[in-house]
């Protein structure tokens, strides 16, 4: 045994494994019946008991008050913000390294590889992935962290390895400011990659810091769960802030009227690119120090208002009339 069969063992077992990892990626799609999200489950570990999106409900979510504000490196530098891609799925920012999270509750420091996108279609159809309190904002943006750097092929077999910030994204005629322009100019390179392949260079007239806009990072939802496409993989620490970034109107309907799902300009649309919620089963939320003291004192003040106890009067009397 000199072992001289090895190569050509481990470049075969190679081979099949990209094979797989081709089809799997290129056999599953959001807009029809036949690949569409409901035929997931034949996915590698899209039937597992950790799937992500979930519906967080605040009210169950357990306290932890270590859960102090995430520390964000590097987000304010616009020369990260590398190249737009639209892959078909989503349109996709990858980054430059050099941005890092880290923050309590955390196995390590994550870096930032790239953020992505999923919408519903404009006004008319909420589409983000995960719900609050039952409620689906119009919007999410997910960035997309690896532990310690290492590539997301080698974070896929990592309990841990990859981190995930959640935002959502309301349009609101508030938006103003840095943020506000920093979105105006963000959404003027989805017409460069209408198509889906195309991409396009990005110009640092705005940093991720400047999309995230006023967004307090003490205040979140944490949870274990997965990947929301597949293959599913059960390695993700998403960290969900549950306050919307207000940003110009115009943006959520650029989304679904600028991109395409395919190579064609006449393909169909890109828009509802959002899995449904999947159960929570035994898993455990955790609401942050800040988030919590915020409710609990919104709570407080709730009781005084004079109209509840006449409420409350008025509809047991209306239930007992039917
Ligand atoms: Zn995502």
């Amino acid at each position: 045994m000199d072992g001289s069969w090895m190569p050509g063992a481990l470049a075969l077992v190679l081979l099949l494994a990209r094979g797989c990892y081709t089809s799997s990626e290129g056999s599953w799609c959001y807009d029809k019946p036949e690949c569409g999200p409901g035929t997931w489950l034949t996915q590698e570990y899209c039937n597992g008991k950790r799937q992500s999106p979930i519906n967080i409900r605040s009210e169950k979510a357990i306290h932890n008050r270590s859960l102090g504000a995430i520390t964000l490196t590097g987000y304010d530098d616009g020369k990260k913000l590398q190249e737009m891609i639209n892959s078909g799925k989503t349109v996709d920012i990858e980054l430059e390294d050099g941005l890092y999270f880290t923050g309590h509750g955390l196995p390590a420091q994550y870096a930032a590889k790239s953020f992505h996108f999923h919408w519903g279609d404009g006004d008319s159809r909420p589409g983000s992935e995960h719900y609050i309190d039952n409620r689906q904002y119009p919007m999410e943006l997910h960035i997309v962290h690896t532990k310690n750097n290492t590539s997301v092929s080698d974070a896929r077999k990592d309990p841990e390895g990859i981190a995930v910030l959640g935002f959502f994204l309301e349009g609101s005629e508030m938006a103003s400011g840095k943020t506000a322009e920093a979105w105006e100019s963000f959404i003027k390179n989805l017409k460069k990659v209408s198509e889906k392949g195309k991409h396009t260079d990005l110009d640092s007239t705005f940093s991720l810091l400047d999309l995230l806009g006023p967004t307090d990072f003490a205040r979140y939802f944490r949870y274990p769960g997965s990947l929301t496409t597949p293959q599913c993989n059960e390695v993700v620490i998403w960290t969900i802030f549950p306050d919307p970034i207000l940003v110009p109107p115009k943006v959520v309907e650029a989304f679904p009227s600028e991109l395409r799902y395919t190579d064609s300009s006449s393909g169909p649309r890109m828009q509802n690119n959002f899995r449904p919620l999947q159960p929570i089963g035994k898993r455990e939320v955790q609401a942050s120090a800040a988030l919590k003291a915020k409710r609990s004192a919104a709570s407080l003040v709730a009781p005084s208002t004079p109209l509840l106890p006449f409420l409350f009067i008025a509809t047991i009397i209306s239930s007992m009339l039917v």
